[in-house]
């Protein structure tokens, strides 16, 4: 498939790989939810092309609305999920189903939002290689 092979946007996306190199990772581990507990997470830099991937000062706060529209969409699935699954639930028992994956996929959504963020700005290079 080529619109996830290496130079599509979606293979940095996926792969948690650098976006202009798509070769050095971009988090330390590719699983989201051992981020979460790495310190080591400020002024990131690739280890195959050394781009900086904090590329201005506050860049991260731009991430926020990818995180809001993750977030909005997953909140959206588990709305109409639960009105699939149980459909005699409660409002309140709905709220509390929709809020507790919503905290439990946190980790998953700050992974992803930064990825698809900074592949907005940066694009694939491929004299890195
Ligand atoms: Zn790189």
């Amino acid at each position: 498939m080529k619109f996830i092979s290496k130079g599509s946007k979606l293979y940095s996306i996926l792969f948690n790989k650098c976006p202009r190199c798509h070769s050095g990772k971009f988090w330390k581990y590719t699983n989201p939810f051992k981020n979460i507990f790495n310190k080591e997470k400020d002024n990131m830099h690739c280890s195959n092309c050394s781009l900086l991937f904090e590329l201005e000062v506050g860049f991260w706060y731009g991430a926020m609305y990818v995180s809001y529209a993750i977030g909005v969409a997953i909140m959206l699935f588990l709305w109409g999920l639960s009105n699939v699954l149980f459909p005699e639930i409660n409002i309140f028992n709905q709220i509390f189903f929709v809020i507790f994956f919503i905290l439990l996929f946190a980790p998953f959504n700050y992974h992803y939002s930064r990825l698809i963020w900074i592949n907005i700005f940066v694009h694939y290079k491929n004299e890195f290689l």
